[in-house]
């Protein structure tokens, strides 16, 4: 039998109640690069922090080099050379790179002093492993998350790294970024080193894995070889469901439909110039552009936000001036931002309060005062038509997954009945299951009448959800597409072709 570096056997955790983990069991050998998948509060997390020592499992046991561990404490796992490397890096913002990556090793080895020369020279040689170039002087609180992760990388060798676990790595990172940090991961293995990589990505997770494993719900649902999990099955293994995808067909039914919004000429010097488009009830209407195209500042216009200084808008045919959020809310034009954690939600009240809040300042308009029933009833009216998970609409937002608050969003604008939506990447950092759960959502709605607008820079979104999609560069419309006459790789092919 071969020695295994890490062996996890049959581990429960629960929390107070909650069954984070039931029997999950796996192993790892030397230079393996294997995938932890799963979707948000599946048990990743805490798998790992049992791993390291910092959680004692309730049932189960580990094993480290092939030897049966006791209670672990996170001194144990170091020794055996494990390294976790959480999302926030625990780096010191105020010292050097080379600082953070030395210091530790310094430390470790008794020195009673810090010999300050020799720190830079033990960072030369760490970096020197990973095979990256880093500025080791450069303070690391201003230094760029990729950065910071190699800091982290680089400090974990030092000390001896056998298994590095990596948390979620590529949240925060650029594509590049992402293939540059593969690029070292493969490099880890080459020279022996296991990667235990957490992740809920999964076109990332094919690309890197050797092996791949799924938690759902905290139980282990799938173990094999990358090549064994095409996209369609990861998600199924993941989700627990069957996910297909239907791009969205427009269909007015031989009927003329009514033009929801139509925007002439609308233009804000130095945002955007000139636009003009169309939408009719029932469409959705993607936008698509890279940054700074300026699609943000379109929506935030049209939202009243950023009011534009010239063109006209009109909704249902009626000419309309919007000069702030009031007037866009009392036509009817509802806004989902980007950032929904900043913008959309009051995180600490309740999931129901911020489902209601608008027919709720609409009731009050009416009626002075709104009873505490009519106010219930109005509440689980919509956390059950939008399908939010919660056994407590009482509890605060904060306490839902993202998916289940950007239905909260929705749900706030839904609840006042708008006639035209715009949704600003709505599904960013939504995992996939609720994406798609969000896309089928929006299509409902626009099959019910709505006019929707949707700002994305997730392209396959575009394609499965919008049934027309302009295109901006440099503040003008550029082209527009019907989503049936264009593939996804000619769409992006038309975004990139901007930079040129
Ligand atoms: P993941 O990392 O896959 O998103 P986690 O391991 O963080 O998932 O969480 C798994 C489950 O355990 C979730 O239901 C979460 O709410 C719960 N959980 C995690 N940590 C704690 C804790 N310290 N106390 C109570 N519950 C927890
Ligand atoms: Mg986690």
């Amino acid at each position: 039998m071969t020695e295994e570096l890490l062996q996890v056997n049959n581990i429960s955790k629960n929390f107070a109640g909650v069954q984070a983990l039931e029997g999950v069991s796996f192993t790892i050998s030397r230079g393996e690069i294997r995938c932890l998948v799963g979707e948000n509060g599946s048990g990743k997390s805490t798998l790992i922090k049992i791993i390291a020592g910092v959680y004692q499992p309730s049932k189960g046991e580990i094993a480290f080099h092939g030897k049966l561990q006791g209670n672990i404490r996170p001194r144990n796992a170091l020794d055996a050379g494990i390294q976790v490397i959480y999302q926030d890096f625990s780096l010191f913002p105020n010292l050097t790179a080379a600082e953070n990556i030395a210091l530790n090793y310094q430390l470790s080895r008794n020195k009673k002093f810090v010999n300050w020369r020799e720190v830079h020279a033990i960072a030369a040689e760490a970096i020197k492993l990973i095979e990256v170039d880093l500025d080791l002087d450069a303070i690391v609180g201003e230094m760029s998350v990729a950065d910071k992760q190699l800091i982290a990388i680089s400090r974990a060798l030092l000390q001896n790294a056998q298994l590095i676990i990596m948390d979620e790595p590529t949240t925060a990172l650029t594509q590049r970024e992402i293939e540059a940090l593969f690029y070292v991961i493969r490099n880890l293995k080459e020279k022996g080193i296991s990667i235990l990589f957490v992740s809920h990505k999964l076109s990332e997770v094919q690309e890197i894995a050797d092996n791949i494993m799924i938690l759902r719900n905290g139980i282990k649902v799938a173990d094999g070889v990358s090549d064994e999990f095409d996209l369609a099955k990861l998600a199924y293994f993941m989700t627990g469901r069957e996910i297909t995808e239907s791009s969205f067909v427009y269909d007015p039914a031989g009927k003329s439909p009514i033009s929801i919004l139509t925007v002439k000429n609308l233009t804000l010097p130095g945002r955007f110039f000139n636009i003009s488009f169309d939408l009719k009830q029932g469409e959705i209407l993607g936008i698509a552009g890279l940054l700074g195209s300026g699609r943000t500042d379109l929506a935030l216009a049209l939202f009243g936000i950023k009011p534009a200084k010239s063109g006209e808008v009109s909704i249902e045919g009626q000419q309309v001036h919007i000069r702030n959020i009031q007037d866009a809310m009392r036509f009817k034009i509802g806004y989902v931002p980007e950032d929904r954690l900043t913008e959309g939600l009051f995180l600490k009240q309740s999931i129901g309060r911020n489902t209601i809040i608008r027919i709720l300042d609409r009731a009050i308009g009416w009626l002075g005062l709104i009873s505490p029933k009519k106010f219930k009833e109005q509440i689980a009216i919509w956390v059950k038509r939008l399908r939010i998970k919660t056994n407590d609409p009482g509890l605060p937002v904060a306490s839902l997954s993202g998916g289940n608050q950007q239905r909260v969003v929705l749900g706030k604008w839904l609840a006042s009945n708008p006639k035209v939506l715009i949704l600003n990447g709505p599904t960013v950092g939504v995992d996939i299951g609720s994406k798609m759960e969000l896309h089928e959502l929006i299509k409902e709605l626009a099959r019910k009448g709505l006019g929707t607008l949707i700002l994305s820079d997730d392209l396959p979104e575009l394609m499965h959800t919008c049934n027309r999609i302009l295109l901006m560069r440099n503040g003008r419309i550029v082209e527009e597409f019907t989503t049936g006459d264009i593939t996804e790789q000619e769409l992006n092919q038309k975004i990139t072709e901007s930079i040129a």
